[in-house]
């Protein structure tokens, strides 16, 4: 059978979905519902039973993102694409899919709103993320009442455009050390907003260069010449008719390597006047008079809360990368299992290609239940406010690393048609590499993550256990748990030693400062001992990596078999339509150009 015949058939198959398979028992494991790899499954059942939440939402908003203005134009200018990212923002807003105070009300369905538009294009997810997450949620988490009842209908319509600013030229991973001033004039009953040099201007403000109008503004307060910590303002930047009000100076930061969908500007605040009503006031409050109130009496507590608030836009991030991570899987596997290479051979026959595309796709659905299980974590009525902050740290910087790997392999499988813009893997690559960086650098992230294990550690002091494990069995779901906690458990000892000893030397303050310094001299290592960890530390010998190899090898072979068959299933069951796809050569890279 011709290639194209084949891939046509078997995405008919793919897409048609048994109506018994209907609301399946969520309990169930994931064979009992789609069927097993061996006798063929039916992928829309694996989307369903992976999907969770709102799969109905989720099909209705990609259904409606096959109107043309969500198809791609590689050709158009930056002004042209920013212009274009506003209409299709508003377009998706007028469909009322999600309301701003879902964030707190509904926040599954907040999310699921906003992760769809990361697979038609990160630039208006990003103008979508900050307009909601970042300045809504922020609005909805920190304000009150009154704040919900002036700014959320202007969000939910967008006729108020959002921005979030909080990171500043001089200041950006270190956000306590922001400059920007907040002083309250208590004979006037307002606060003074003000930018004390160029270092304190807001920095990468997303839509402020262009769109926004309203802005969250993150500030050091001070009341009565007491300096209280940061605290989170709304700020007008521009009026109704879009024109920068009083005191406010922006300049737009230009083009990107990426995004170019989103206006990213620099702002400066020439003391601002605003009312007192505009400080979100749900965790600290500043009376008429001048009294400053707060249930969390350090500034550290109040940071915390006030930070607190950024985990479900991390999240939102991580999902993004899960997401274009996805997106490149398939339309890799796609053109792998219909291109031939020296003679008939489909290239995703090469073991090379099996060992390259394989664990990428597992990694998809491995970082897809892992965000799926931080979800359930983090949206219960009571949840461990540190909890969620360290595994949304963590799973933010592990899904956006992998994102980078994974987007340049599938680039790499593809060839030269890798390259070509149209086949989307290439703008994937440059839209979404910032995700390293914003909503928290992941290096950065990944010492919060580090600090809270050596936390845990030095509390529960357990002894290192090395897994003692049979070469044949180092690759059962249960023993490759044992050696991923041994190597955290073995690193988290290591670090933590180096720490002790390095205070056991001093006392008190110089003792705290001598352990910070050992983590800060051990930090390397974690990176550094990641790769050769298990012989470093005899957890696995060369027979143990042998029968590794083996199994991997085997299972590659056996799940590429049958033309990809098993693995273009697996990619279906992702949900992903195909005009969200868009890449021609993940349908029929025969026809590229015919239609000349
Ligand atoms: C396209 C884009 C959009 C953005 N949108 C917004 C927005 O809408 N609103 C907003 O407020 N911000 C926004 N940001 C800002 C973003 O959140 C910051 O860039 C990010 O927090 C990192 O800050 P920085 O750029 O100052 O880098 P820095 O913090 O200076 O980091 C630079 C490097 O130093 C390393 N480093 C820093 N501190 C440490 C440490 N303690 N130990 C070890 N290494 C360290 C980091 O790992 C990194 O490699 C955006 C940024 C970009 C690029």
């Amino acid at each position: 059978m011709a290639a194209q015949r084949r891939v046509a058939s078997l995405t008919r198959q793919l897409t048609s979905a048994p109506a018994e398979l209907e609301g399946f028992d969520a309990v169930s494991t994931v064979t009992d519902v789609v069927g097993s790899t061996e006798s063929g499954f039916d992928p829309r059942s694996l989307y369903e039973f992976i999907t969770r939440d709102n799969v109905q939402l989720r099909d209705t908003a990609m259904e409606f993102m096959q109107d043309d203005l969500y198809k791609p134009n590689y050709y158009q200018s930056l002004m042209d694409f920013r212009e274009q990212t506003l209409q299709r923002l508003q377009k998706y807003v007028d469909q009322r899919f999600f309301k701003t105070m879902d964030y707190l009300k509904d926040p599954r369905r907040f999310m699921a709103g906003l992760e769809v538009l990361a697979l038609c294009d990160y630039s208006l997810a990003i103008k979508a993320g900050v307009h909601f997450t970042l300045c809504g949620g922020t609005i909805c988490k920190l304000g009150t009442a009154k704040h919900h009842a002036k700014y959320l209908p202007g969000l939910d319509s967008l006729e108020l455009p959002g921005c979030f600013g909080m990171t500043e030229l001089g200041h950006g991973s270190n956000v306590l050390g922001i400059e920007t001033q907040a002083v309250y004039d208590k004979e006037t009953g307002e606060f003074v907003i003000h930018t004390p040099s160029d270092t304190a201007s807001k920095f990468w403000i997303g839509g402020s260069a262009q769109h926004g109008k309203v802005c969250t503004v993150f500030a050091q307060l001070t009341v009565n010449g007491k300096w209280e910590g940061p605290h989170v303002f709304v700020v007008r930047i521009r009026d109704d008719q879009g024109k920068l009000t009083h005191g406010v100076r922006i300049r737009d930061n230009g083009p990107k390597m990426g995004l170019n969908g989103v206006d990213n500007g620099q702002i400066w605040f020439e003391h601002v006047r605003i009312p007192r009503d505009a400080l979100l006031n749900r965790f600290a409050d500043v009376a008429e008079d001048g009294t400053y109130s707060s249930p969390f009496p350090t500034v550290g507590q109040r940071f915390g809360v006030t930070v607190g608030g950024l985990t479900t836009g991390r999240m939102l991030i991580a999902g993004g990368g899960i997401d274009a991570s996805k997106i490149g899987v398939c339309i890799a596997i796609a053109y792998a299992c219909q291109r031939p290479q020296f003679g008939s051979r489909y290239i995703m026959e090469y073991l090379t290609h099996q060992r390259r595309l394989l664990p990428a796709l597992a990694t998809c659905y491995a970082m897809h239940f892992t965000l799926c299980t931080l979800k359930d974590i983090a949206f219960t009525a009571k949840p461990n406010a540190k909890a969620v902050h360290v595994l949304s740290s963590g799973l933010k910087a592990a899904a956006t690393w992998n994102r980078v790997e994974i987007l340049q392999d599938c680039r790499e499988c593809c060839g030269g048609q890798g390259f070509s813009a149209e086949n989307k893997i290439g703008p994937m690559k440059t839209d979404f590499d910032v995700d390293t960086t914003f909503e928290g650098d992941n290096t950065v992230l990944m010492q919060q993550v580090a600090k809270a294990l050596l936390e845990s550690a030095a509390k529960s002091r357990t002894k290192l256990q090395r897994p003692d494990l049979r070469p044949e069995e180092a690759l059962t779901p249960s023993s490759i748990q044992e050696l991923l906690q041994f190597r955290q458990d073995a690193l988290v000892a290591q670090i933590g030693g180096e720490m002790q000893r390095a205070a056991a030397s001093s006392s008190g303050k110089a003792a705290a400062a001598a352990s910070t310094a050992a983590f800060d001299a051990n930090l390397d290592l974690v990176v550094a001992l990641g790769a050769a960890f298990y012989l470093a530390h005899n957890a696995l010998s060369r027979p143990h990596f042998q029968a590794v190899r083996l199994f991997v090898n085997e299972n590659c072979s056996r799940l590429s078999s049958n033309g990809g068959e098993t693995l273009l299933r697996l990619c279906a069951g992702f949900g992903i339509p195909d005009h969200l796809i868009q890449a021609p050569i993940a349908f029929d890279w025969r026809c590229i150009g015919k239609d000349l």
